[in-house]
């Protein structure tokens, strides 16, 4: 589980985060959505740590990640990241991709590395491309091969940010089918998307967003069926 409480994020004399709470219980899947700027990815990056939080206070499981004693690299080996721009090596074939992190991070003999990696690029159906490089791939394939990259530390919690929005139309879907499978599996996840169906089908708890607030949070059929707020109305009456 992850609980975020009272979280504010500066960048100079600009708040972007302005008191977030909001928690992802076991198991659960929360889609945050809200229009461009609202802090979405600010958020996701505090809560691994790629940014600093000013106040306020994160939690994964047990472990205070905004405790400045924490070991990053503990938070690290329990939290997977898939970007928007995939993020991969781009001098390394799509196997090595996968056993990079393994070897340096949890010390993993190579050829254990490479059994996991093929496990999980079998999951997400690229086996057979273990030995081609990135750029031989579609941008969904490469997509794929990230939430493999990540599946294969073993997380406890898996953080996806916009993970379809650079991709072609026909491709968007093999990556949402992964990832309603990880989430029938009951990997803990925090998503920003602005896939509404997805939300609406997968998501226990849907968060929106609005100039570095939450503006309201529920049941995703209640939020995206029905919002109360009207800034919840407006920004998606714009999306859907
Ligand atoms: P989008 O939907 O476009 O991805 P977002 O909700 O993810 O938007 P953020 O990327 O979190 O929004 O940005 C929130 C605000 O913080 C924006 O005004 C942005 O310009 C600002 N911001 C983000 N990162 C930095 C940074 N490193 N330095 C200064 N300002 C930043
Ligand atoms: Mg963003």
């Amino acid at each position: 589980s992850v609980v975020i409480d009272g979280l504010h994020k500066s960048y100079g004399s600009l708040e972007v985060l302005k008191g977030i709470s909001l928690s992802v219980g076991a198991g659960q899947v929360v889609c945050l959505i809200g229009p461009s700027g609202s802090g979405k990815s600010t958020l996701l990056r505090c809560v691994n740590l790629l940014e600093r939080p000013q106040q306020g206070r994160i939690t994964i499981g047990d472990f205070d990640v905004t405790d400045p004693e924490a070991d990053v690299d503990r938070m690290r080996r329990h939290v997977g990241m898939v970007f928007q721009q995939f993020n991969l090596f781009p001098h390394l074939s799509v196997l090595e991709n996968c056993t990079v992190a393994q070897v340096k991070v949890l010390k993993r003999d190579k050829a254990e590395a490479e059994r996991i990696a093929r496990a999980n690029l079998d999951r997400v159906g690229l086996a057979e491309k273990s030995d081609n490089h990135p750029d031989q791939l579609s941008g969904g394939q490469q997509q794929r091969v990230a939430i493999a990259r990540a599946l294969s530390m073993d997380p406890s919690l898996m953080l996806f940010d916009e993970p379809t929005s650079a991709l072609d139309p026909e491709t968007v879907g093999d990556v949402l089918s992964i990832m309603r499978d990880l989430a029938a599996e009951g990997m803990t996840m925090l998503v920003v998307t602005h896939e509404m169906e997805f939300a609406r089908d997968v998501a226990d708890k849907v968060v929106f967003m609005d100039g570095g607030v939450v503006v309201e949070e529920g049941p995703a059929a209640q939020v995206i069926g029905t919002p109360k707020e009207p800034r919840t109305q407006s920004f998606l009456s714009r999306v859907l």
